[in-house]
């Protein structure tokens, strides 16, 4: 396995501000690596390092080569902020961009490869956002890239268009193409990433596997109990108990151990009001490291009252993995 993408100690500074930071990494050929970070963290600056659109300290190579002397063929790149002409259709965009390579491919196979066979002659500006977003991501396939270079692709789509953005991705991927994907979503790139790199203040943080990264440095699965009695009660059955503010937290609870755990409330007589189920995510694992919390994405799998009803919503992907 060769490395595509590779970076050793690359800084880039604005000034007096320092967007990137001492971030070293290698990107293997076939994998999608997720760089995740807050606005303001340097995403936008290191993919800008990476693709030879600005100057930057340390060392960096694509392909093996240095970013600004790579062949250009193989690389896609799609900026965060990119605005194609709007009065072309889907078509006329790749074509118009498949123009300025000698060895380009077929428009039809690029607007098949993201879903737009059926809207291939409709205007860019009235498509909706994810086509929109998506035909952009065409634009960047009629050189057969390499290696993709996704800059926040999916930034201001609604939940539909981000899943079919997802889902032309995924199968980038799984023909081998290399994608290196920006995101300031947690459950996009624990979807789609191999490996994630976790970007804080132009650093590294942390980086590996989602499943790693949860294993390491997210916490237990853990089963919060809206209520002001029982710790001692649930502490004397056994489970591992954390007393807080009208609520008792139970450490270590799995999705196979939340009928149990409710059985033994109702054994000891506690009244509660409603329990959530927590099981940890890269947003905890952001918290745990960074000491920030991360968006305002749930990494709650659901919310459930005493009386069954469940007035939070659940996890759209259906809450256990
Ligand atoms: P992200 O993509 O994670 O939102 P950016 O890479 O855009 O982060 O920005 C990282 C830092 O660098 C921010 O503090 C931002 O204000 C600063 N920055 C980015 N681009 C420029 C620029 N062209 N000139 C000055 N400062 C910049």
């Amino acid at each position: 396995m060769h490395a595509a993408v590779v970076a050793d100690g690359l800084c880039k500074r604005y000034g007096d501000t320092v967007a990137v930071d001492g971030v070293s990494l290698a990107i293997d050929e076939g994998e999608v690596f997720g760089l995740i970070g807050p606005n303001g963290a340097g995403k936008t600056t290191l993919v800008r390092c990476l693709t030879g659109t600005t100057s930057y300290d340390g060392t960096a190579s694509v392909f093996g080569a240095d970013p600004k002397a790579a062949e250009r063929s193989r690389i896609g790149l799609l900026p965060q902020s990119f605005s194609p002409p709007e009065r072309l259709t889907a078509r006329e965009l790749v074509d118009y961009y498949a123009g300025l390579y000698d060895d380009a491919r077929e428009t039809d196979a690029v607007l098949r490869d993201v879903g737009l066979e059926t809207d291939a002659d409709t205007w860019y500006e009235k498509l909706s956002g994810g086509q929109q977003r998506r035909a952009c991501v065409g634009i960047t396939l009629v050189n057969d890239p390499d290696v993709l270079f996704l800059d926040e692709p999916t930034t201001g789509i609604d939940p539909t268009g981000r899943r079919g953005l997802w889902r032309v991705i995924e199968e980038l991927a799984a023909e081998g193409t290399t994608v290196f994907l920006t995101s300031h979503s947690m459950d996009e790139v624990e979807r789609l990433s191999d490996r994630v790199a976790l970007l804080a203040d132009g650093q590294i943080v942390a980086s590996g596997s989602p499943a790693e990264l949860v294993g390491q440095h997210g916490g237990d699965p853990r089963l919060v109990i809206q209520t002001e009695e029982g710790a001692e009660a649930l502490a004397r059955s056994g489970y591992n108990v954390e007393e807080g503010a009208g609520e008792v937290t139970l450490h270590g609870i799995n999705a196979s151990d939340i009928h149990e755990a409710v059985e033994a409330l109702s054994d000891a007589g506690v009244e509660y009001e409603s329990f959530t189920w927590t099981e940890p995510t890269l947003e905890e694992v952001y918290l745990e490291l960074t000491g920030r919390r991360f968006g305002s994405e749930r990494s709650q799998r659901g919310v459930v009252a005493e009386d069954g009803s469940a007035p939070g919503t659940l996890d759209p992907d259906g809450g256990q993995r």
